[in-house]
């Protein structure tokens, strides 16, 4: 099922208390058990959790999830962060079914981040002491 068809059967369940048409007994008590994690606010779906924890909006177009993983994450004022703080930034105001998957890929695919990795840099090599010589001076 695509996102925008999830978005929509939990969008009506709640307006309306309305099933998709042909929905069995088992998809019609999952839809409720889903729908009791959403909230309608201004005319569009907020994910609330069990917890009924800060509100974040559903963002089912792709084009739209796009745009937030650049401005939170490439953007000047974005600051490239790694793949716990972009989840952390995005997460806390957005939904949408892969949002911690589509962070993480965001960051894994970053060309700036990838060249400032450390993990593509050479380890430091072990240092010697020079040895001082006994050699008096005059
Ligand atoms: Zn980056």
């Amino acid at each position: 099922m695509d996102e925008k068809n999830a978005y929509d059967e939990i969008f009506n369940y709640i307006c309306d208390d309305s099933y998709p048409s042909g929905a069995e007994k088992d998809q019609k008590r999952n839809l409720r058990k889903k729908a009791e994690k959403f909230v309608l606010k201004d005319g569009a779906l907020f994910y609330v959790g069990k917890s009924n924890s800060q509100p974040r909006r559903w963002v089912y177009g792709v084009e739209e999830q796009k745009q937030i993983l650049t401005a939170c994450h490439t953007d000047k004022l974005a600051g490239h962060f790694g793949c716990d703080k972009m989840r952390d930034k995005v997460a806390s105001r957005y939904y949408w079914l892969r949002v911690t998957e589509d962070c993480d890929e965001t960051v894994k695919h970053c060309d700036i981040c990838q060249r400032n990795s450390k993990k593509f840099h050479k380890p430091s090599s072990q240092l010697h002491p020079i040895k001082v010589k006994d050699i008096v001076w005059h």
